[in-house]
């Protein structure tokens, strides 16, 4: 028999692996593999998954990690969140407008003076990726230099990330709106700067929401979308019923809150829209169609009572849905706990979500509604290893759960409501390791 010719791979990384491979909406889909392994390339493109011992007879690695007692599944995706109100989670006793104007405005005119962007923004991408989410969409400052000093930040803490410079130029105090000339000016230098460095930074234009922004704003980055094909548009939308009130005062031509971004080009595959808790049928109909993503954000929907999510409305239309922190209304860095919360509102709703759908709106999910669906998501051949890898035996009162847990989506379940970010290991983007516990 001819011996086999092993293939040299950089890194071999052992341990339990949970993953998934399809939307479970149509097709229910995860995997568990006991003693599995990934074999990575020097560029931190995974080249093989299987058993540790399958793997084995094909690679020969340079470097070899085993996670004992560790499960490793793919980095989780975070589709929303405000690097500047980081520092704001807990403001007790508003709604969403009266949040914004107490407690946000002001800490976003703080966050937008360079020197407090550059003391916070290392922490911020720590704290992500201390959490396991290698990959987020996220808000900065309507401040130029500060998001650009968050890119860098980005850049040298290792995680893959899509930023967006937010615009207003109403409805907000002075010191955060621009003009609409000067917003198209700092969105195209950030732009030319950073969108594709590395092949993990990205840029996304941002109204905040379309109260703050005039025709003529939304006209502008509605061209801009156009302009930069590659570049993502991010924002909020129904999040808060007084917002929709506002909106139909703001807009009285408008048909519905929908309209207000459709009608200046900023809706299609590349945008993520935020919340999306008490949008109409008609609205629904047309995201399907404009193929738009959502991203549910539950610890925010409740802490600020904005509503329950009717997840099954908008997985009946298979419109993408994502999670996201939306720290600071959101309440938690984790997506894990995130998902948790995702949980309990659909009971609230009378509604189930199994465990692969949750499973699959922190990963495969996410990075669909990011348009990175090529290149993270889950371990399949050919995409970026993205990796968090968690070790439930580090807690007793989980040890024991999971010791009783017949089978591996119940385990992943039950760590949903147990997580604390010392569970997690080691992480790594591209394959190379982005923070590891000491
Ligand atoms: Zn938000």
């Amino acid at each position: 028999m001819k011996p086999v010719t092993k293939q040299v791979c950089a890194h071999l990384i052992r341990g339990t692996i949970w993953n998934c491979n399809s939307s479970p909406f149509s097709d229910p889909d995860f995997e568990e593999i006991s003693d599995g392994a990934l074999a990575i390339d020097s560029q931190g493109r995974i080249l093989g998954l299987g058993t540790a011992s399958s793997l084995k007879r094909l690679f020969k690695p340079k470097n070899e990690t085993h996670f004992k007692d560790s499960v490793l599944l793919p980095g989780f995706i975070d589709t929303h969140i405000h690097f500047p109100q980081m520092n704001q989670i807990g403001c007790h006793g508003e709604s969403l407008l009266g949040w914004l104007e107490k407690y946000i405005y002001p800490e976003e005119i703080r966050m937008s003076h360079p020197q407090q962007a550059q003391r916070f923004s290392s922490l911020f991408f720590d704290e992500l990726l201390q959490n396991g989410t290698t990959t987020s969409l996220i808000l900065s400052s309507s401040d130029a230099s500060s998001t650009d000093i968050l890119f860098n930040s980005a850049k040298d803490s290792g995680a893959r990330a899509i930023i967006g410079k937010v615009s207003m130029d109403r409805l907000a105090p002075k010191e955060l709106i621009r003009s609409v000339s000067q917003d198209k000016d700092h969105s195209e230098r950030l732009i030319s700067k950073w969108h594709g460095k590395e092949g993990r930074l990205f840029y996304a234009l941002t109204p905040r929401f379309s109260p703050a922004c005039s025709n003529a704003m939304l006209r502008m980055l509605g061209e801009l979308a156009q302009k930069y094909s590659g570049v993502r548009i991010q924002t909020h939308f129904s999040e808060n019923l007084d917002e929709i009130k506002l909106v139909k005062k703001l807009f009285p031509k408008a048909k519905d809150y929908l309209h207000t971004y459709e009608d200046f080009g900023l809706l299609n595959e590349r945008t993520v829209l935020a919340h999306c808790i008490h949008a109409s049928a008609s609205e629904i109909n047309r995201m399907a169609k404009l193929k738009v993503n959502v991203s549910h954000c539950p610890t925010s929907n409740l802490f600020l009572g904005s509503g329950l999510f009717p997840m099954d409305a908008y997985s009946r239309k298979e419109i993408t849905t994502s999670v996201g922190t939306d720290i600071g209304a959101g309440t938690s860095f984790s997506i894990w706990t995130t998902l948790g919360a995702a949980y309990k509102i659909q009971r609230l709703r009378h509604q189930d979500v199994s465990t692969a759908q949750l499973f699959y709106l922190a990963t495969l999910g996410g990075a669909k509604a990011l348009g990175l669906e090529n290149e993270v998501g889950n371990f399949e051949v050919g995409k970026k290893a993205d990796i968090q890898v968690i070790n439930w035996k580090k807690k007793s009162i989980l040890k024991a759960r999971m010791e009783n847990s017949q089978t591996a989506l119940d385990r992943f379940f039950s760590c949903l409501f147990h997580f604390e970010k010392d569970l997690i290991e080691a992480v790594f983007v591209d394959g190379k390791p982005v923070f590891a516990r000491q």
